[in-house]
């Protein structure tokens, strides 16, 4: 029987093996580090925000748990050329998402492959290792240097 569980299990094992946007940024407009004490998984998110407010480049280094790492490489595959508007919205998208109940209805289409983290909500001690790429965008985005989810 096909089994979506192992499908995502194997997107979420392909990024953290292949991070995709992990790099520094030079010319990045807003800049923050995200630290999970908890897990320990750090990371610096670089973003390059144009004067149209739209998201014109996204990455991050950093090290981290597989979960923390592949949630980094999913959401800057999902920013660019998102306005920093939908950005936030994302964000609370992704919140609810693995923050829902177990039996929570499956997450919306605007989340697209990040759909895949859904299953951290069935591990709440992996939220944060999800959220805190997250985290360090919304902080960016405030002009704030750094964030702990602790
Ligand atoms: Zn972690």
């Amino acid at each position: 029987m096909f089994d979506l569980r192992d499908l995502y299990q194997q997107v979420i094992v392909d990024h953290n093996k292949h991070p995709r946007n992990f790099r520094a940024m030079q010319d990045a407009t807003h800049k923050a580090e995200g630290f999970n004490p908890l897990c320990g998984d750090r990371l610096t998110l670089y973003l390059k925000v144009g004067a149209d407010g739209r998201i014109e480049d996204a990455s991050f280094e950093g090290s981290g748990c597989a979960i923390s790492t592949a949630s980094a490489s999913l959401m800057t595959e999902q920013l660019k050329g998102r306005t920093v508007d939908e950005a936030e919205r994302l964000f609370g998208r992704f919140h609810d998402m693995v923050t829902g109940a177990p039996d929570a209805p499956p997450a919306d289409a605007e989340l697209g492959k990040l759909a895949v983290l859904g299953g951290v909500r069935e591990f709440p001690s992996r939220i944060k290792c999800a959220t805190l790429c997250w985290h360090a965008l919304h902080a960016a985005l405030e002009g704030q240097q750094s964030v702990s989810t602790e």
